[in-house]
């Protein structure tokens, strides 16, 4: 099986998307990844998703990618003691560190106190993604006063944003460094990690997982913006969160951060994920409104690696046709000439090194020659993801004897990735390879093949040779 299109579909599964039918329909209309978000769900309900994916991999003989998503140190108020509460702008309201009381119309608990040391006068607080927000007059360690500016119903855990702050907290909290330890043992391919503001925070991660596991850095704080060259760099993916970035910054400028992110990582060749609401009327109707579409294909148009689905795939109520609908405005999109036009445009040069050499001799040669594939193969997923980057007209096939590798490879634009034995010779890389080619479908005897790979064929980051042949 493969797909007619070089974007991938993630998936986020949920209470709509948990039975073993519906994850192999959204499978089937589309989607390369799926998404166990660890903000919601029990670690049996993400347990038993994982086992179906394991499933339908084997079943389809289709590597199929799993990520973990952190849920991050979201910060959240506590409760009230009589339902949700109204405040009104102008209504001084006060936050306490102390949760032992529950809330009313003038305070609540907020049981974190790295954010009271952050707090200063004047500082914005947003609650229920942003919906209202709050002014600080004054704070102290354990409470902090502040006036409503935007006033609104205000309910039990919504999550508190201050955008602007860095707040000096690890991202991850205990509960992700549970949830991380669970998903190891599980095998999850990819770890986002949610609110990422440093470097440092990719680097923690990196020491727990080491290199067996692609981390994904979840941009969503305006400090991540800051620093987004080095995290880029640092992680192994990264995701354009536009839910949380649009709460932490004015909606206005997410789509040119979104576009920024995107050349940031096209150029050091990172697979950028868009997320969130990007067919968020999906959840209620069976189609989506026009601009959603176009906001899909807009990203396909800069060059993103992966759109996403949340809601619309977890917990709404048209699952498979929102994958569905992804899948056809992608195949759209990169159907149309001025998407070829646009990733040339905005292709940059390749890094001065041998991959780099390689990679640009092979898009040229692609271009001349036509071929049916560019065969990659790649131990760690290095010499893919270096082809990739490059955006070539042909599809490749990233052939690896690593699980995992085949795995991630799924979130990579363009790349068709296929388990294959350790091969030992340049003569064997290729027969094996023209042999690949035909197994997974993509040409016949008689049609030419790129073969990319890096002698010593064993060691990772060595890309170095560049074959071209015909299948004989
Ligand atoms: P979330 O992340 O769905 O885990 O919040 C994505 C976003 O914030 O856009
Ligand atoms: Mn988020």
């Amino acid at each position: 099986m493969r797909r007619t299109r070089n974007a991938k579909i993630v998936a986020t599964l949920g209470p709509s998307s948990s039975d073993r039918a519906m994850i192999q329909s959204l499978f089937e209309a589309g989607a390369d990844v799926f998404r166990l978000n660890f903000s919601h769900g029990t670690h049996e309900d993400h347990r038993a998703r994982f086992d179906i994916i394991r499933d339908l991999e084997r079943e389809s003989g289709r590597p199929i990618g799993v990520l973990l998503d952190l849920q991050g140190p979201k910060l959240r108020i506590g409760s009230f003691a009589g339902g949700p509460v109204q405040l009104r702008a102008g209504d001084p309201f006060r936050f306490d560190l102390q949760a032992d009381v529950p809330g009313d119309t003038s305070r609540i608990a907020l049981p974190h106190p790295e954010i009271f040391a952050a707090l200063e006068p004047g500082t914005d607080l947003l609650l229920d993604d942003g919906r209202i927000r709050m002014k600080v007059d004054r704070c102290v360690a354990d409470f902090a006063e502040t006036t409503v500016v935007v006033g609104g119903a205000l309910s039990d855990r919504k999550g508190v944003n201050v955008p602007g702050v860095v707040v000096p907290l690890s991202a991850m909290t205990p509960k992700d460094r549970r949830d991380l330890a669970f998903g190891l043992t599980l095998g999850v391919d990819w770890i986002a990690l949610s609110f990422v503001q440093r470097v440092e925070d990719i680097v923690e991660l990196r020491g727990l997982v080491g290199d067996n596991v692609g981390i994904v850095a979840k941009l969503e704080k305006p400090a991540a913006i800051q620093a987004l060259d080095a995290i880029v760099q640092a992680a192994d993916a990264v995701m354009v969160a536009r839910g949380d970035l649009g709460v932490e910054m004015p909606p206005e400028q997410v789509p040119g951060i979104q576009k920024r992110i995107i050349r940031c990582c096209r150029q050091h060749g990172r697979p950028v994920i868009i997320a969130t609401q990007m067919l968020e009327s999906m959840v209620a109707a069976p189609v989506p409104t026009r601009a959603e579409a176009s906001d899909v294909a807009n990203a396909i148009y800069d060059g993103a690696d992966a759109v996403m689905l949340s809601a619309e795939s977890a917990s709404g109520k048209y699952p498979r046709q929102a994958v569905s609908v992804m899948n056809s405005v992608i195949e759209q999109t990169e159907e149309d000439p001025t998407h070829r036009q646009m990733l040339d445009a905005s292709l940059t040069p390749a890094p001065a090194d041998f991959a780099g050499g390689i990679a640009t001799a092979m898009r040229q040669v692609a271009a001349l020659l036509e071929p049916v594939a560019i065969v990659a193969y790649t131990n760690s997923g290095f010499t893919a993801y270096r082809m990739s980057r490059e955006r070539p007209t042909a599809p490749i096939l990233g052939l690896t004897p690593n699980h995992g590798t085949a795995r991630r490879l799924s979130l990579v634009w363009g790349v068709h990735s296929a388990l294959t034995q350790v091969v030992a010779s340049v003569g064997e890389m290729t027969s094996f390879g023209c042999q690949a080619t035909v197994d997974e479908g993509f040409g016949v005897r008689g049609d030419t093949v790129v073969i990319i790979a890096g002698l010593p064929l064993a060691q990772s980051g060595t890309t170095n040779l560049m074959r071209i042949a015909h299948i004989v």
